[in-house]
């Protein structure tokens, strides 16, 4: 509002870029590799929580272009681990107070997360998170279908549908965000503090010299560094395979669609993860629509009709007077999908060479805590409690974070 009026009085001058194209310089303390919201934030809160500046951020494409620009914004908490639980929930809190942070209308709604239950298991599942939640202190409890018919009027629930819904996990705090603005709200924190963003610029290989990290190879010159922070998301194996470590990841697509704008109806964000949809209304109007993963390994992103005639299908079978809406367009994006659906934090065994990664379909939403935790990791070099849970020897030691029932299509 301030720069608003600051421009009316300047007589129309050109606004203030949200962050400059600066010189890539030879040699940074810290260099990220990926411009999404995990990399990002990761080089802010290093500037601003520990004032470490020399920071490069570098992105082969846009900042945004992946993962942080094709998902359905979804913020949520009510996971099934009491680590998950607690790790995403400090992330909800840093979204609560991110818009006054950055200083950028983030357009955060928090209208209530639904994840219906259409059968006896799923029904104790969602009893399951509720206990978990409740004892982490998150707002999150079993409702049964008067209340779902009073937060979400035009749901079917009667027995017409072929999985009758018996109940729903709900979860107040759950919310949407607009997440460009995440992106560029966090870049242009970053460059303020002095970060260095470089897009169009490809990281091509990473220099490893008796089992540390000394520099970063890219199309537009090397990069000497002893810190790099893999924050690549789908793109992460091809990374850290560049370092010589091997990532328990694999890369699938998934995809999203809107509707047409329609009148504000759907107050919550609905989930069910036994008809794999999710959807949420945008300001705009918009249905914004998810499933789940597609089933094959690919770095493809493109658009599928089996993926658009399901997903219309399924959310028929929720909404039935939803016949006529016709789909506005569709997208997809590549996800970095872990065995336990948890990611991976923190160091690996080659020094300097940190990860980030593993955030399957629900990273947008811990873009703020890996961030913060991740930036605090590399200023102290020790791994913060937060993140301890998510560390890469866990797959060694057989200490998996179980979040399939939660993390799976319930963004
Ligand atoms: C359709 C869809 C819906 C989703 N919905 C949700 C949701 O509702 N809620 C939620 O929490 N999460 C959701 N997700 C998941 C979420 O989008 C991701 O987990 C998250 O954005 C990952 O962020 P990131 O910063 O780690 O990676 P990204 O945003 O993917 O950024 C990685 C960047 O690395 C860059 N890069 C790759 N290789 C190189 C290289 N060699 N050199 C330089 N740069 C490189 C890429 O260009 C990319 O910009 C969804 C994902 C999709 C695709």
């Amino acid at each position: 509002m301030i720069e608003l009026i600051r421009q009316g009085l300047n007589g129309g001058q050109p606004m203030r870029r949200m962050w400059q194209q600066s010189e890539l310089r030879d040699r940074y303390d810290v260099v990220i590799v990926g411009g999404g919201v995990h990399g990002l934030a990761a080089a802010y809160y290093l500037a601003k929580d520990h004032g470490i500046r020399d920071v490069a951020v570098l992105e082969k494409n846009y900042l945004g272009s992946g993962g942080s620009g094709r998902n359905t914004t979804i913020i949520r908490s009510n996971y099934l681990t009491p680590e998950g639980v607690q790790f995403y929930d400090e992330s909800v809190r840093l979204y609560e107070t991110l818009s006054t942070e950055l200083n950028f209308n983030l357009l955060f709604s928090q209208r209530g997360h639904l994840t219906l239950a259409h059968t006896d298991s799923a029904v104790r599942t969602m009893r399951w998170r509720a206990e978990v939640n409740q004892l982490q202190g998150v707002d999150s409890r079993l409702i049964w279908p008067d209340e779902i018919a009073r937060l979400c009027p035009l749901l079917d629930l009667s027995d017409r549908p072929r999985y009758p819904i018996q109940a729903a996990l709900y979860h107040p705090p759950g919310g949407i965000i607009r997440h460009d603005a995440v992106v560029w709200g966090y870049a242009a924190g970053a460059d303020q503090a002095g970060v260095h963003l470089h897009q169009l610029t490809e990281v091509t290989g990473l220099e490893v010299v008796d089992g540390k990290v000394s520099g970063v190879k890219t199309t537009r010159g090397t990069i000497k560094t002893g810190c790099v922070l893999n924050a690549t998301a789908g793109w992460c194996t091809l990374i850290s395979d560049m370092a010589g470590v091997q990532l328990p990841v694999t890369t699938h697509p998934l995809q999203a669609c809107v509707s047409e704008a329609l009148k504000p109806f759907l107050d919550v964000i609905v989930v069910s993860g036994s008809l794999h949809v999710y959807v949420s209304q945008s300001d705009r109007g918009e249905l914004v629509m998810g499933a789940a993963v597609d089933p094959y390994q690919s770095y493809s992103m493109n658009s599928t009709l089996g993926f658009l005639e399901n997903i219309a299908g399924h959310m028929l079978e929720l909404f039935p007077t939803l016949h006529d809406v016709k789909i506005l367009r569709q997208w997809a994006g590549l996800c970095d999908m872990t065995p336990d659906y948890s990611p991976i934090m923190g160091f690996t065994p080659v020094e300097g060479f940190l990860i980030d990664v593993g955030w399957g379909t629900y990273g947008f939403k811990a873009g703020p805590v890996s961030g913060k935790r991740m930036a605090e990791l590399i200023a102290t070099n020790r791994t913060p409690d937060l993140l301890a849970p998510f560390a890469l020897a866990r797959f060694r030691d057989g200490q998996l974070v179980g979040e399939k029932g939660a993390a799976s299509v319930g963004h």
